[in-house]
């Protein structure tokens, strides 16, 4: 994986934290020495996550909506 800073491909992972649906690795640039975190998830938990989001903020939506409706009529 690219280093989000120099672009370097040389680095490694500096540790792995497995989690019930994610797994977040800390990974360290060999050339500048910038560490970040990058998590990997299941294409299907991804699909559900965004699922998640997408009725939310649908549901935002719509009480923004019913708000405006509500006020409009004082
Ligand atoms: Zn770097």
């Amino acid at each position: 994986m690219k280093c989000p800073d120099c672009n370097s491909d040389d680095g490694r992972v500096m540790s792995t934290r497995q989690g019930p649906i994610k797994v977040t690795r800390l990974r360290c640039c060999n050339a500048c020495g910038r560490r970040w975190n990058t998590i990997e998830v299941d294409a299907q938990n991804l699909a559900r996550m965004e699922s998640a989001v997408e009725a939310v903020r649908t549901f935002t939506n719509l009480s923004r909506e019913l708000e405006n409706v509500a006020s409009a009529h004082g």
